[in-house]
């Protein structure tokens, strides 16, 4: 008796080949279909046989291939033909669906290149499986009541995409191709209604595509600026300040200008008493840099304010308070104000910020990490199903048994190790029946009668 290395239950196996790349199994199905699959009639007659090369999972490092003695059926009722169903196998691929899967899942974080060297089959199939998975990852929005969205972006594969957060959990939503407002305005519109009632507020930046399409896409949600972008603003003006105070500078001077700079972004009460010294002395003898440093104090106190309208307050009296000469390097800011005020101050009612930074900073150091070709598609899958890039690896296997008692998991932990079992050797060529799997052709196939 041959013993069940392929543990595919619909089969009975005929023959086993085992050579040096690869395993071969002729097998064929123990059950026959039991009704027509176009009408469900019961009385069929049996047609021609023909033999179909399926792929598999590898088994000790070697490519498999499965050989199906496949029966066709004609129907008595409808004089259709067809061949009897495999419900284990991938049709349009010919491999079994464990493999499809498998193939999916390694994608994730392999090369396809290793892949297709480990399973026997050309790089571009590896490919096609991967982009039919990652086209059909669907986004995850999170089951509470209220949804607080984070639209903010990335620029990843030298260009800008859009990256859609949950503020409130901290992870990502998902990740579009690109952030125009065509592109941003489409996905909004096509979330279901019960999604989009849901979202109460939208958290971006001052970019007015984002704007513009939550808008229109969503009219209910209150628009907010994150805070940390109006900071990132201000201190792009503060940067102006000190360039233009570098020119009245001698060589030295400008050098320890560069070095203190730090100190002079970071708030006073966070510096220490020799820090405050030499902040001190800059300002005393520099009135431009002065009034920028007394600007950032008060700008930064809007943010502490506790209320929306004490906030506002501040910031009139604030803006007040800018000097003419002042005017022109805070114009820039002002004026984002001016236009994202509403948003920008619906902060102080929803303060939703930091936690999708957080995320994004993390996303972009991964997409770093996973390198160079790797496609759009692979990294958002990659970051929608391992919810950004979380780390997430399998226990050992002493490990697994001693946690894992029962007979089935033990059996599934062994067909596991047979399943990550790697090719020993690199570069081996591939047998060319498994590079095209394909349906056997009529000068092999036991034909009994033309269809
Ligand atoms: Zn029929």
């Amino acid at each position: 008796m041959l013993l069940d290395l392929l543990g595919l239950a619909d089969f009975r196996t005929l023959a086993t080949d085992e050579q040096k790349h690869h395993f071969h199994f002729q097998v064929t199905p123990i059950a026959p279909p039991l009704q027509c699959v176009h009408c469900g009639h019961h009385k069929l007659y049996r047609h021609e046989t023909k033999l179909q090369l399926f792929l598999d999972l590898p088994i000790r490092g070697k490519r498999v291939g499965i050989t199906v003695e496949r029966r066709r059926y004609r129907c008595c009722a409808c004089r259709h033909t067809f061949f009897e169903p495999l419900s284990c196998m991938d049709e349009r691929h010919f491999m079994t669906h464990r493999m499809v899967s498998y193939i999916q899942q390694e994608a994730l974080r392999r090369t396809f290149v290793s892949i297709a060297d480990e399973v026997g089959v050309v790089e571009s199939t590896i490919r096609v499986l991967f982009n039919e998975f990652a086209t059909s990852i669907q986004p995850r929005f999170p089951d509470d009541k209220l949804l607080y969205l984070g639209i903010d972006e990335l620029y990843l594969l030298h260009q800008y995409r859009c990256v859609i957060t949950d503020v409130q959990n901290h992870h990502i939503i998902d990740l579009l191709r690109d952030r125009l407002k065509p592109s941003v305005l489409t996905y909004l519109c096509s979330l279901p209604d019960t999604t989009k009632e849901r979202i109460t507020v939208v958290c971006t930046d001052m970019w007015a595509s984002y704007h513009d399409a939550t808008r229109e896409a969503l009219p209910h949600a209150t628009l907010v600026v994150d805070k940390f972008h109006v900071l990132k603003l201000f201190s792009g003006c503060l940067e102006t300040v000190r360039k233009q105070t570098r020119k009245s500078l001698t060589d030295k001077q400008r050098r320890t200008l560069m070095h203190d700079r730090f100190l002079l972004l970071r708030r006073a009460h966070d510096l220490d008493e020799q820090e405050t010294l030499i902040v001190e002395a800059w300002l005393n003898n520099f009135p431009r840099l002065q009034a920028a440093y007394h600007l950032k104090e008060a700008f930064y106190g809007i943010y502490e304010a506790p209320t929306q309208e004490i906030a506002l307050q501040r910031y009139f009296a604030w803006l007040a308070s800018i000097t003419l000469d002042m005017y022109e390097a805070f114009l820039p800011l002002t004026l984002a104000i001016g236009h994202y005020g509403d948003a920008i101050f619906s902060y102080f009612t929803y303060r939703y910020t930091a936690g999708y930074t957080e995320s994004l900073n993390g996303l972009m150091k991964l997409t770093q990490r996973m390198g160079r070709g790797y496609s759009f598609e692979a990294i958002r899958a990659k970051v929608l199903l391992t919810d950004g890039l979380r780390k997430t690896s399998r226990p050992g296997y002493r490990e697994q048994q001693s946690h894992d008692a029962s007979p089935e998991t033990a059996d599934m932990a062994v067909r596991t190790a047979l399943a990550m079992a790697r090719p020993n050797g690199r570069g081996t060529p591939l047998p060319t029946a498994f590079t095209a799997p394909a349906t056997v052709n009529e000068g092999n196939s036991k034909s009994s009668g033309s269809p």
